[in-house]
């Protein structure tokens, strides 16, 4: 029971995805399996159905939620004759659409390299079996030999430009003063470039679809004469590809580097305690676990409980109507922390929000500068 909501709940994010990508989803297809056919993810049967459902609609491309090794990529492609896409393609191509300052491109154009190599190697191991393998040394291997060292020499020549544009960032940010460091982190589409907008007054580019954000905004933030630097990060998401987790790991930089996180939650989620574990995971990783944190619930105005009225009966109630000793009595003030909750959208509690904010950047600011106390 539980297995199959999170599996709708995988799906209804990778339709999610297809939609930022710019498709438009017309079927899904699901089978429970032990373990993936290791020559064609799903089963046959199940293939055959997609197999007649593409010929039928003249589907242009296939989407699996996970993975695929080469092999089953080719396998599949070779049976549905459809362009076939996995969950880590797709997501590198929204990253490559959204991709604007050159940094962000030549990580992005990197992350599609390292995808890339294996499938050549794949393609390769192919065409071997085909001829009759060992020995062969056929015009298509040389080919793709050629191939392959044209991605490695570009794969190392990207890193190169990442090292160099890293070192410059590094510089930007050491130039930066002693300004308190406060960090915008959580998963995507929580709402913290609205956030980054209502705080700043600034206009940063927010949508309703994944990755809206992908290079690092940071601004200048003053809230009663008390200045600080405030920065919008990549939205993380579940199952990032592993080629992204590297590459992006020094966008992350600053996320490590901040000293206050604030770590925004999509109450009106139904998986946001999943969502909330993945950013934990991703901090976790960048040893950035342990920083001070602010929870920031955001979304109270859409979430809606069932809650039970003096005479027990069930009433809906939106968020939105809660006052804030209510919502300090939720069992998510209690297990988070340090916690707020907003709507950054209507401004709900949002006076609340900049005076707990000014208050733990000041806690920093004293320590920082003790004779301006
Ligand atoms: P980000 O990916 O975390 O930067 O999220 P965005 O700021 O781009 O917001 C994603 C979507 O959520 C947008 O459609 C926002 O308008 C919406 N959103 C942001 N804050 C709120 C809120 O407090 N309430 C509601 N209902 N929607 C919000």
């Amino acid at each position: 029971q539980q297995n199959e909501e999170k599996m709708i709940e995988y799906l209804d994010e990778l339709e999610f995805l297809a939609y930022t990508a710019g498709g438009e989803v017309l079927k899904r297809f699901t089978q429970k399996l032990e373990k993936p056919n290791p020559k064609t993810f799903i089963g046959t049967g199940k293939m055959e159905d997609v197999a007649a459902y593409v010929e039928q609609h003249e589907v242009g491309t296939v989407i699996f939620d996970d993975e695929l090794t080469p092999a089953q990529q080719k396998n599949i492609e070779r049976l549905l004759k459809c362009k076939i896409v996995d969950r880590t393609y797709l997501i590198l191509d929204i990253f490559a659409q959204r991709a604007q300052t050159s940094y962000a491109r030549t990580q992005v154009e990197l992350a599609q390299y390292e995808y890339l190599l294996p499938r050549l190697v794949g393609l390769w191991t192919h065409l071997e079996r085909q001829r009759g393998g060992i020995g062969m040394r056929g015009p298509g291997e040389t080919e793709i030999e050629t191939d392959r060292r044209i991605v490695r020499d570009r794969i190392s020549l990207l890193k190169k430009k990442i090292l160099k544009i890293d070192k410059q960032m590094e510089t930007q940010r050491g130039n930066r003063g002693a300004l308190v460091r406060v960090a915008l982190v959580g998963y995507t589409n929580v709402g913290k470039s609205t956030l980054m907008n209502v705080i700043s007054k600034s206009d940063v580019f927010a949508e309703n679809k994944l990755f809206a954000t992908l290079d690092t905004t940071v601004r200048k933030v003053v809230i009663r004469n008390l200045p600080f630097l405030l920065s919008d990060t990549v939205g993380f998401i579940r199952k990032l590809p592993t080629q992204l987790v590297d590459s992006f790991k020094s966008t992350l930089d600053e996320v490590r580097e901040a000293d206050l996180l604030l770590h925004v939650v999509d109450i009106s989620h139904p998986q946001f305690e999943d969502h909330i574990a993945s950013v934990n995971k991703i901090l976790d990783e960048i040893k950035s676990a342990d920083k001070p944190t602010l929870m920031v619930f955001n979304k109270i105005d859409a979430y809606s409980a069932e809650k039970y009225d003096d005479d027990d009966l069930m009433v809906e109630r939106t968020g939105a109507h809660y006052s804030l000793d209510e919502w300090k009595k939720t069992w998510m003030a209690r297990t988070n922390g340090d916690s707020i909750f907003i709507s950054a959208l209507n401004k709900d509690n949002f006076e609340d929000f900049r005076k707990r904010v000014y208050e733990r950047v000041r806690e920093i600011h004293v320590t920082r500068f003790p004779y301006n106390a």
